[in-house]
């Protein structure tokens, strides 16, 4: 049996956390960034429970976006299933 991956459930103190919407399909999370003012979009595990908070490499180029930072899906944004 291999064990399953451990996630964080918050992300680190220093870290921008951005929360976001989930795909009908469950493999991309989509949220909104204030420093350039547009969504990104990452790809999503669709096994990965939804609590979790996992640390991506940014996709903003906007000046002073953080050069990383954690991600996470949204209960008051995402739709029940
Ligand atoms: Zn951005």
């Amino acid at each position: 049996m291999p064990t399953p991956p451990k996630h964080r459930r918050k992300a680190p103190k220093e870290s921008t956390l951005y929360l976001g919407v989930l795909s009908p399909t469950g493999r991309t999370l989509t949220f909104y960034c204030p420093y350039c003012r547009g969504h990104h979009h990452h790809g999503w595990n669709p096994v990965d429970p939804v609590w979790a908070i996992t640390h991506r490499g940014s996709h903003c180029h906007a000046p002073g976006a953080p050069s990383g930072y954690h991600i996470g899906v949204s209960r008051e944004l995402s739709a029940p299933k």
